[in-house]
């Protein structure tokens, strides 16, 4: 374990770009970064070629599911699917696992869950519910990142939505611990769309109609409203609605500690493409529009999306309503950590953008809103040694058999994808080489009070 040894490419994405340079990675760190090739005698040297060595990606945004709903999702298989996929650190979120991580006691569940399986590193979000707001200063002292809280019912019973009351007091808290509050962006009010998803409950355009752009707007007006009133540090997860993007512009303008987030999904499908009874594309808030998600892209582009994580969220094919094709039944969540790195080239390069940018809205903006980044999210002497050695020319199709999450449904499947994860390195251990796992159990349990 951690002998040291140095890590080459003619493409190794620095602060400055993409240049020949030689990583010595000691102790799970990067010990030295020296232009050009440097051997160290006595040292194992990789050399990559012209492979693309750059930092491993942060998924802050991933349902693990684990422990009570292990069926779905659990830490072993999400966490190796993260790997092949180049993530090398994921957040997970308090629901969907049973209890859901809304106490200390189910917190410390959870860990207890994690042990021997965790293959990339993983820090935990905790849930704010209406029943625990007395509860919330005791897992905060047990390690969570930071509180996530839905604005409509979450999909799971035992994780109630908050009203404006109870976020209030939620993000007090969070400014009181300077950490982030989560929400989910759904406000939902009587709306005719529901009542006709009823009667087609097969049609994707039923579905999309049953939530409302309206829904995600008015939301994001509250949780900018409370931002102001609270200062604490406000975030929005997985925005699809472009409808939102004015009234995020102009909060941000006036220095409000608001950030927000999108996902592979919203940038890269379209409403109009999305066959009936497809229910692999179901997620809340839905895939809207091809005109809506022009405005997403542009606003990544423009720095008012911060960063692109998965909301990973798989769930078996019943629950799923695979056979049924039924979009009123069947469970809002899309899997998809395994390829969010070459979904996201494919499209970044398609329309001008660089490595180095994908990086950073896969990397090092998340581990900036994570209070990560003076470890995290760029290859620096003294950063963590998580790395992913990248093949951004191969083309690869998403086949069942590579997919490594507990269930093969993803909108993913089929597609022909520019990228491919070569090598995964985690705390400087190598984890995933050629299509494989070859080192298990070598990810870090990232808790507050580590940071
Ligand atoms: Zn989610």
């Amino acid at each position: 374990m951690h002998t040291p040894f140095c890590l080459y490419s003619t493409q190794v994405l620095l602060e400055d770009g993409l240049t020949p340079a030689t990583l010595l990675i000691e102790a799970g760190k990067i010990k030295s970064i020296t232009k050009g090739k440097s051997p160290v005698k006595g040292l194992l040297f990789s050399d990559k070629g012209n492979k693309v060595i750059m930092p491993g990606l942060i998924d802050s945004h991933v349902h693990i599911n684990e422990p009570g709903r292990t069926d779905w999702e659990g830490f072993d298989t999400a966490t190796k699917a993260a790997a092949a996929g180049g993530i090398t650190t994921l957040i997970d979120m308090p629901l969907n696992s049973s209890p859901v991580t809304t106490t200390a006691k189910a917190f410390k569940e959870k860990l207890a869950a994690t042990k021997g399986k965790l293959h990339v590193n993983c820090g935990f979000w905790g849930g704010i519910v209406p029943d625990n707001l007395e509860d919330l200063e005791e897992l905060l002292a047990a390690g969570v990142l930071g509180l996530k809280a839905f604005l409509t019912h979450s999909g799971i019973d035992e994780f109630p939505n908050v009203n404006e009351a109870e976020m209030r007091t939620g993000m007090l808290l969070a400014k009181k611990h300077n950490i982030p509050f989560l929400a989910h962006c759904e406000l939902d009010a009587p709306h005719p769309g529901i009542e006709s998803l009823k009667e087609h409950p097969t049609s994707y355009v039923h579905y999309l109609h049953s939530r409302p752009k309206s829904w995600e707007n008015k939301a994001v007006d509250l949780m900018i409203r409370l931002c102001e009133e609270t200062g604490c540090k406000t975030h929005i997860v997985h925005l699809s609605s472009a409808e939102g993007l004015p009234a995020v512009r102009e909060a941000r303008a006036k220095g409000l500690p608001l950030t927000v987030e999108t996902c592979p999904h919203y940038l890269c499908f379209a409403a109009e493409t999305i066959p009936d009874r497809a229910i692999q594309f179901k997620c809340a808030p839905p895939i809207r529009e091809w005109e809506n998600n022009v405005l997403l892209w542009e606003a990544l582009a423009a720095g008012d999306l911060d960063f692109v994580v998965t909301d990973h969220s798989p769930a078996p094919p019943e629950v799923k309503q695979l056979d049924s094709g039924d979009f009123s039944k069947a469970w809002g969540g899309i899997a998809g950590i395994q390829f969010s790195l070459p979904v996201m080239w494919t499209a970044l390069r398609r329309r001008g953008h660089s490595l180095g940018e994908l990086s950073s809205w896969m990397s090092g903006a998340v581990a900036s809103f994570l209070g990560m980044d003076t470890c995290k999210g760029k290859l620096a002497v003294g950063y963590d040694a998580d790395i992913v050695v990248f093949d951004p020319d191969s083309v690869f199709r998403v086949e069942e058999d590579l997919i490594l999450h507990r269930h093969k449904i993803t909108p993913y499947l089929g597609m022909e994808l520019s990228g491919i994860v070569l090598s995964t390195y985690v705390n400087g251990e190598l984890v995933f080489d050629d299509g494989a796992m070859c080192g298990l159990d070598c990810g870090m349990v990232l808790l507050k009070t580590n940071n």
